[in-house]
């Protein structure tokens, strides 16, 4: 594979890069999807709420890709929190894949006034116990939810994946997860594609290596030892994003990007998001 693995908590491998399909309409998520699938993706990052599982899905069916090649994660949403729900959740989400199991299952949001969150996991713990998932986390907890989840139940999340690039760069949570034995997945990996591939400091590292601002930020990641998911929908671009395995940022790289970090969010606060 192109992509090299890191070993998760419970022994399962996943690709350290994988392919995310946020705002991608279900239709265009086939094409896209399929289009990864044929660069070398072999990760692949949906979630009930982005309306795309049946499109992620026929893609992987008409890839002819060995399903025991694929990772595939998806994501209960808000709304399904709950022990009961989440198990109907699931149902869905796997019946839209077309899959009899799914490779990591995560809670979108913690949604903490909602108060579910625990409930919402044990569902998982029961779903991992029955084989249907292979890796159970979450996504957007911070440490009080992590705390709060390690100490009512069994299994410590195999991964947690947050907002993460290098405006944000979450250094606090990173430990935490690190002290935890919990993988840091990164969302928005490229900072949405904003600013961010124009700040000087990236374009300057970018000319250094003959490579592109969008190959650096993700070689910074893969280096630090994150997972990323970057998207896109323009082939050239899906190439370019898995095309960072054959060069490297030195230490003076590494620092220009870490004084980059603004504690700045894209995206909503965990703690309120409901
Ligand atoms: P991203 O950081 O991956 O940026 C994607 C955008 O960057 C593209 O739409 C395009 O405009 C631009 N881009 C991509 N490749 C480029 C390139 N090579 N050169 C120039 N521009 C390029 O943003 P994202 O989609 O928000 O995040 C990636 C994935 O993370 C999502 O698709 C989704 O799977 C996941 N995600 C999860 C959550 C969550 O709450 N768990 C939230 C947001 C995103």
């Amino acid at each position: 594979s192109k992509v090299p693995p890191i070993t998760l908590n419970n022994g399962v491998e996943m690709p350290q890069l994988g392919f995310g399909v946020w705002q991608v309409p279900d239709a265009e998520a086939e094409t896209a999807v399929a289009a990864a699938l044929e660069a070398g993706y072999r990760s692949i990052d949906t979630a009930a709420a982005y309306g795309n599982e049946e499109g992620t899905g026929r893609a992987i069916a008409a890839s002819g890709v060995p399903r025991e090649d694929l990772f595939v994660t998806t994501k209960l949403w808000n709304t399904d929190h709950g022990y009961d729900s989440t198990l109907r959740a699931f149902d869905a989400s796997l019946s839209k894949l077309g899959l009899d199991h799914v490779d990591l299952y995560l809670i979108h949001w913690p949604t903490p006034a909602r108060g579910r969150y625990v409930d919402t996991y044990r569902a998982f713990e029961k779903l991992y116990a029955e084989g249907r998932v292979r890796a159970i986390g979450v996504s957007n907890f911070q440490r009080e939810h992590l705390e709060h989840l390690i100490a009512e139940t069994s299994v410590v999340p195999a991964v947690d994946q947050i907002e993460l690039h290098p405006h944000l760069q979450q250094r606090a949570a990173r430990e935490y997860h690190a002290q935890q034995g919990i993988a840091t997945e990164a969302w928005s990996p490229l900072g949405q594609g904003k600013g961010l591939l124009e700040v000087p400091a990236i374009v300057a590292i970018a000319q250094k290596h003959g490579r592109t601002p969008a190959q650096v930020v993700l070689r910074w990641h893969i280096q630090l030892g994150n997972v990323v998911i970057p998207k896109s929908v323009t082939p050239s671009r899906i190439e370019e994003n898995i095309d960072v395995f054959g060069f490297s940022l030195d230490t003076e790289d590494l620092a220009a990007i870490s004084a980059l970090d603004e504690g700045r969010r894209l995206g909503p606060d965990p703690a309120t998001l409901n």
